[in-house]
C-alpha cells in the first residue's frame, strides 16, 4: 500500500484541533516537531476531501495560517519515516513507551508499542495523563480487574497488566485497533488481557478500575454503563475531554451517582477520576 503524506506548517494553537480532526478522518499516525505536523493516510482515502477539510479549518480572514506540502509515498518510505519519528518516550514516574525496534530502558516499566493502524503511542497528552493517573491510583484500589474502554494500541491495558492488575479486558469498536492491541500484548509478553471487539455491549463484568480515553460525547453517551460496570469501591479514569467540556462530563457522571475525586489538566485537555 502507498501512503499520502501531508507535511503541515501550522500555528501551535491549531495543532490539537487538527490532530483530532485528521485522526477522525483516518490518519494513521503523526510525526511532530516544533514547526511541522506530518500526517500519514492510507492511499485508499480520497486526499482531495482531506485537503479541502484542512482548508476549511483555516480561519477565513487568515487562510494562509495552515500550509501543507503533499507527497504520495511508497509503502517502504512510510515505514521508514514513521520509525524515525517514533522515539522512546517517558510517561508518569515509571513508564517508558517505545517501539519494538528500540532498546528497553532498564529500571522502568517498558511498554512496547507497534502502532499498526491504531491510536495510542503516548504522543498524545490524553494517553500520557491516563498513564499518570493509572500509576497514581495503583495500590489505592483493589487490583483484581481493569477495563480499558477504547483500547487503541492496547497501551493502557498493557500498563495495567505490568502494574499487577490481575484480570484485564480491553475493548474497541475498531477491528484494526483490536488487532493492533492483540499484537502489542504479544510483544509485551502479557497474557492476562482479553481483547474484545465492541464497546460496553461487549462487557458483562464489574471492574475495580475503568480507563476510557475517548471523546466527551462518547463518554457522556456511555455514562450509565460505565457507572454500572464499576465496582464499589472502584474508580473510572476518563480522558479525551477538552477543558470546556469537562463540566458537562462531570455532571453526567454525577447523575449516575459517581463522585469526582480529581481533575487532571494537561494543556487543552482534562482527565477526570471518578469514584463509586
Ligand atoms: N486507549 C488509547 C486509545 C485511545 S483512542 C489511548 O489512551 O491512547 C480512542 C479509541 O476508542 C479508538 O481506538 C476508537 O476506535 C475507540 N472507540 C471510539 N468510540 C468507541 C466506543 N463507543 N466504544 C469503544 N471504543 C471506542
Amino acid at each position: 500500500m502507498a501512503y499520502h503524506e501531508l507535511k503541515l506548517t501550522i500555528q501551535p494553537s491549531q495543532r490539537e484541533i487538527l490532530i483530532n480532526h485528521l485522526a477522525g478522518k483516518g490518519c494513521l499516525g503523526f510525526i511532530e516537531d516544533d514547526v511541522h505536523l506530518i500526517a500519514y493516510f492510507p492511499d485508499m482515502l480520497d486526499i482531495k476531501n482531506i485537503l479541502s477539510e484542512i482548508d476549511a479549518i483555516a480561519p477565513k480572514e487568515k487562510p494562509d495560517t495552515i500550509k501543507y506540502v503533499y507527497s504520495l509515498l511508497p509503502d517502504q518510505d512510510w515505514n521508514e519515516s514513521w520509525k524515525k519519528g517514533f522515539k522512546p518516550l517517558n510517561a508518569g514516574n515509571r513508564f517508558t513507551i517505545l517501539p519494538p525496534w528500540e532498546k528497553e530502558t532498564e529500571g522502568r516499566i517498558n511498554l512496547i508499542i507497534d502502532p499498526g493502524m491504531a491510536f495510542g503511542t503516548g504522543h498524545h497528552e490524553t494517553t500520557r495523563s491516563c498513564l499518570v493517573l493509572i500509576e497514581k491510583y495503583n495500590g489505592k484500589i483493589a487490583k483484581d480487574s481493569f477495563l480499558d474502554l477504547g483500547t487503541g494500541t492496547g497501551l493502557l491495558a498493557i500498563a495495567a497488566s505490568k502494574l499487577g492488575y490481575r484480570k484485564i479486558v480491553a475493548v474497541d469498536t475498531d477491528p484494526l485497533a483490536a488487532e493492533a492491541a492483540r499484537m502489542n500484548m504479544k510483544l509485551n509478553k502479557v497474557s492476562n488481557i482479553e481483547v474484545r471487539e465492541g464497546s460496553m455491549n461487549a462487557v458483562a463484568e464489574q471492574y475495580d478500575c475503568i480507563a476510557a480515553n475517548i471523546i466527551s460525547g462518547v463518554l457522556i453517551m456511555l455514562a450509565p454503563e460505565i457507572a454500572e460496570h464499576m465496582n464499589q469501591p472502584g474508580i473510572a479514569i476518563l480522558s479525551g475531554i477538552l477543558s470546556e467540556q469537562a463540566d458537562e462530563v462531570i455532571l453526567e457522571m454525577q447523575k449516575q451517582g459517581l463522585t469526582l475525586k480529581e481533575s487532571f489538566p494537561d494543556d487543552k485537555w482534562i482527565s477526570l477520576v471518578l469514584a463509586k
